[in-house]
């Protein structure tokens, strides 16, 4: 198989504002890093404006540029996972559709690679532009109690932009989860990874894809996926509630015992509403273990590819 140099992989999920320029960006960029030798995959995650439109007609003109159109949205981290598994470079460049993550730096990422002799190279982001202080707070607060309850080391403050070697996505690719936090995974892989520096840029058009139940949604696959602290501390919950209610055994008793035994609607209720609480969170905690043991025992594919733009000819690796 003849493998491009470079290929660049973007998921979009109504993006039709941002395709033309993301087009011209990062095809000048992919040029200027590698001359020719680049793919452009761009996946439309079931977009409901014009973007696979757009892509078809860009894909016309322009032998380069793959796109695949799924056959509903997936979510961000499945529709990444299908242009993962189409393209075919030898180093892979992970980007947003958006343009707030610059295609330019392209160069220094692949320079960092070499001089480093990396298998990955993270965009760390430094100063994230237009985005609301609520998304930068709740975003700077998740990355860091993750990072307390994993055991994989993820990086702080790290997307999914990020320059890839070919070994380092074929490790990636062969974990076959459904609930896939991306960038945890590539940590997980290991191999020899560093960080890169840089300040968002705003989105070029549209608003954010990423409200706040996709947020949480994402924020559950990655501790689920990474951690089974929840699970050690409801066991951990469990014993603490064991402790007091032995403290308790012994008052009531003693009160029994003295005769001054009657009394008190608002303790019990008060450890009735205490204990039903805790215990509901407990099980909810379990269950979104077990939901997703559930899931992944279906073994459904990752993703279901509808239209396919662009030179796929040669490509073993289709999901259809
Ligand atoms: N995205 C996607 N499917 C979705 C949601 C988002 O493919 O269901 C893409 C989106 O087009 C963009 C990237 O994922 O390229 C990041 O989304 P977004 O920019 O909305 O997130 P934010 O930067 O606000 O966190
Ligand atoms: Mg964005």
């Amino acid at each position: 198989m003849n493998r491009p140099a470079l290929s660049v992989v973007i998921p979009c999920y109504n993006e039709a504002a941002c395709l033309a320029l993301l087009h011209a960006r990062v095809s000048a960029a992919a040029r200027a890093a590698v001359g020719e030798d680049y793919e452009i995959v761009l996946i439309n995650d079931g977009s409901r404006d014009e973007s696979w439109a757009v892509m078809q007609q860009l894909s016309a003109a322009d032998p380069r540029l793959v796109a695949i159109n799924l056959s509903r949205n997936h979510g961000h981290q499945l529709a990444l996972t299908a242009g993962l598994d189409l393209c075919s470079g030898a180093q892979i460049l992970i980007i947003d559709a958006d343009l707030q993550d610059p295609p330019e730096l392209l160069a220094d990422m692949r320079r960092t690679m070499v001089e480093q002799d990396a298998d990955v190279v993270y965009a760390v982001r430094r100063k994230r532009a237009g985005e609301t202080l609520f998304k930068k707070a709740t975003a700077a607060i998740f990355y860091r109690m993750l990072d307390r309850m994993t055991d994989t080391a993820i990086p702080l403050d790290t997307g999914d932009f990020r320059l890839m070697s070919r070994r380092a996505l074929d490790a990636l690719m062969s974990l076959p989860e459904q609930a896939r936090f991306i960038r945890g995974m590539v940590a997980w892989v290991g191999f020899r990874q560093v960080p890169f520096a840089y300040d968002r840029a705003e989105r070029h058009a549209g608003e954010t894809n990423y409200p706040l139940g996709k947020m949480m949604r994402l924020a559950f696959d990655a501790v689920t996926g990474f951690s089974t602290a929840p699970l050690r501390w409801a066991s951990h919950v469990g014993l603490a509630l064991t402790a007091v209610s032995l403290l308790l055994i012994v008052y009531i008793a003693v009160g029994w015992l003295s005769g001054s035994a009657v009394q008190g609607w608002t303790s019990t209720m008060l450890v009735n509403v205490v204990l039903g609480a805790v215990q509901m969170f407990v099980l909810g905690m379990i269950g979104e273990y077990l939901g997703r043991l559930y899931i992944e025992s279906k073994r459904r594919p990752l993703y279901i590819v509808a239209d396919v733009a662009g030179p796929v000819q040669g490509r073993a690796t289709l999901g259809f």
